[in-house]
């Protein structure tokens, strides 16, 4: 069976129902996996949500949440209560958590896209959006000389987003489309299989199954720090609140 991914629908979302699937363990600990879940897996640089899992009047707090073939596992203590197959259950997610995983990661969308768009010679390969010592990674060879005039000249961008309050959407599209119309993002995608993207403004779309803001807005700042090459990519880091 594959879970139903309910928080690609809405960030906002941070109750739902659902039914048991199964409980089993693995070297991480018990986990349960269900028909449809509101909590985001850890993958993509973002870190798992958290909270809680009411089955039967009892609430199991749920520590961390991964993706494995198909299947979400809901990671916590079952032993107090029994999960049977197609039991309905409450979902809480940690909305505080929630929201910061998504700033972060919004935040990190923004300097990124900014980023491939003023030097068409790098690409966002890979990214960790943690709260704390959030960075993303591109490939090839920069185009700028100047390492402080380009984080200057990224940051002149980001605040003009900033300021415009720009808008941010994730639809799906097709690979295909992608690639004709964006020459900027990887064109490695397998074909045939619609793919969500995330869009902000006339920015290039990139390929994402995060959870995201509904509007830059929501952002105070975003800051790129500082920029290093590291093991062949040039690594830069950033700061929001
Ligand atoms: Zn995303």
């Amino acid at each position: 069976m594959s879970t139903v991914l309910a928080y690609l629908e809405d960030t906002y979302k941070f109750t739902d129902k659902a039914h048991v699937e199964y409980v089993a363990n693995d070297e991480r600990g018990y986990y349960c996996v269900l028909d449809s879940t509101v909590f985001y897996p850890q993958g993509g640089g973002q870190p798992s949500d958290i909270g809680t899992i009411e089955a039967k009047e009892v609430q199991l707090p749920i520590t961390f949440v991964s993706f494995v073939d198909g299947d979400v596992r809901h990671y916590g203590d079952f032993s107090s209560v029994s999960l049977e197959k197609g039991e309905e259950v409450t979902l809480y997610v940690d909305e505080a958590r929630r929201m910061q995983n998504a700033k972060a990661h919004t935040a990190g969308h923004l300097m990124y896209t900014i980023v491939e768009s003023l030097d068409k010679n790098i690409i966002a390969v890979k990214g960790y959006h943690f709260p704390d010592g959030s960075y993303v990674e591109f490939q090839g060879s920069p185009s700028f000389y100047n390492t402080e005039t380009f984080i200057a000249e990224v940051n002149t961008k980001i605040s003009e987003a900033l300021n415009l309050a720009s808008s941010l959407e994730a639809s799906l599209i097709m690979p295909e489309e992608l690639a004709m119309r964006w020459s900027n993002i990887p064109h490695n995608l397998p074909p045939g299989k619609p793919l969500r993207v995330v869009t902000i403004d006339n920015l290039h779309p990139t390929p994402c199954g995060g959870t995201h803001l509904k509007s830059l807005n929501e952002l105070k700042c975003v800051v790129v720090t500082k920029a290093k090459r590291q093991k062949g990519n040039l690594k830069i880091s950033y700061k929001f609140e």
